[in-house]
């Protein structure tokens, strides 16, 4: 594949991109891309996450600061911090554009007003110049990792993020899925994606891979168990982790709180660091 060479630009000063992809919605994508987040911050590493989920932004709310707004500087977007020692950052269009009920109206044109309201281009195009202006425009100042959380599935969105990511040589990407066929079959389109792309494969990741009684500490496997190991030793990929459904995460998500800090003994504590 030819070669890219990045002039001057916002991510200069990020040493490491990575992408979290997945084969479809809701099986816990933004949910790795967190608490990674969170687990780099806690070995002393500045992180930076880009929701790139344009339709269904839900990184500002798993930080609690979906009322935040972002302002802009000389460099462009000032992302948001979610603590004082700004070691975490966060952009995403759940920041931009008037909310409703703490959820964006969307109204690409009216956040990027040199994206234009004429839409008889396509949709593609639009997103196309979003993301490249989310890549460009964001003042990250120095990080240490960059996470990209990306929309489900592999669409023009996708096609756009890498593209637009590309002069700056994104490590590459981790797959999340959870153990069920469809799930698995799902992210064998994106390990096809990640091939045709040129984007090298971090490894996968199994979500809710069964659910860990919090009385008598059995674990129940609700879906099918081990589709994602599988998948990872069949393509030749490394095999990341098996994270339980756990009910103190999705606690932790919903109020904005640090999990890894404050369950070190749940059983999915292992896999998220
Ligand atoms: P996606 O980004 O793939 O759409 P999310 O990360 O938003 O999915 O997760 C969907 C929902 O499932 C969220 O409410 C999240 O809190 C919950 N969730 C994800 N993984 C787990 C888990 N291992 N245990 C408990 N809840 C989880």
């Amino acid at each position: 594949m030819e070669e890219v060479v990045a002039e001057r630009s916002n991510l200069d000063g990020v040493r490491h991109i990575l992408l979290v992809l997945s084969g479809k919605g809701g099986v816990g994508k933004s949910t790795i891309s967190t608490e990674l987040a969170l687990s780099l911050r806690h070995s002393g590493k500045k992180v930076g996450i880009l929701d790139v989920d344009l339709c269904g932004p839900s990184i500002p709310r798993m930080f609690k600061v979906q009322d935040s707004d972002v302002h802009q500087c000389d460099a462009g977007w000032v992302p948001v911090f979610v603590d004082q020692e700004k070691s975490i950052s966060l952009m995403s269009i759940g920041f931009l554009g008037p909310k409703k009920n703490g959820t964006v109206v969307f109204q690409c044109w009216a956040v990027f007003p040199e994206v234009g309201s004429d839409h008889s281009d396509g949709t593609p195009f639009i997103f196309a110049a979003l993301i490249k202006q989310f890549v460009a425009d964001v003042a990250w100042g120095e990080l240490d990792f960059l996470i990209v959380d990306t929309p489900p599935g592999t669409s023009d969105e996708h096609i756009s993020t890498v593209e637009a990511l590309r002069p700056y040589k994104p490590l590459g990407a981790i797959l999340v899925t959870t153990p069920q066929a469809v799930s698995v079959g799902d992210v064998r389109r994106e390990l096809t994606f990640c091939k045709k792309t040129g984007l090298r494969v971090l490894g996968i990741v199994e979500n809710m891979s069964g659910f860990v009684c919090p009385h008598c500490s059995e674990c129940t496997n609700i879906f099918s168990k081990g589709g994602g190991e599988e998948l990872a030793k069949h393509a030749g990929v490394p095999f990341l982790g098996s994270v339980p459904l756990d009910p103190q995460l999705s606690q932790s998500l919903e109020e904005g709180r640090d999990f890894i800090q404050e369950f070190p003994k749940s059983s999915a504590f292992p896999a998220l660091t």
